[in-house]
């Protein structure tokens, strides 16, 4: 996605609309640091304004992520949460791509 930021900024510093394009060729399939730092920086929110569904203890502030791809190219996250309750259930989520962003999972 770094390159879709930095499509974004040049059409803003020259004045011209954005219009989405396909990454190009030498985008490797994977999530780039842009958006591993978008996702750690998503559920950091979401977890400092959540409950554990099944104890209601807040979660705590460690996350996990963890990148994973397959043989046509397609990626995932695997965000990792716990509450801080005395069973510390652990939650997961998952983050894909989609189209030209990200999709955000719910916690499962
Ligand atoms: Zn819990």
């Amino acid at each position: 996605m770094d390159w879709m930021l930095l499509n974004t900024i040049c059409s803003i510093y020259l004045g011209v609309p954005y219009v989405p394009q396909a990454p190009p060729a030498w985008v490797e399939a994977g999530p780039t640091e842009t958006d591993l730092w978008i996702t750690r920086l998503t559920y950091e929110f979401v977890v400092d304004r959540s409950a554990c569904d099944k104890c209601q203890a807040p979660f705590g502030r460690r996350l996990r992520l963890t990148e994973s791809r397959n043989g046509s190219g397609t990626w995932w996250i695997t965000v990792g949460a716990r509450c801080r309750g005395w069973r510390r259930h652990r939650f997961t989520a998952l983050v894909t791509e989609w189209g030209d962003g990200l999709r955000f999972g719910e916690w499962v």
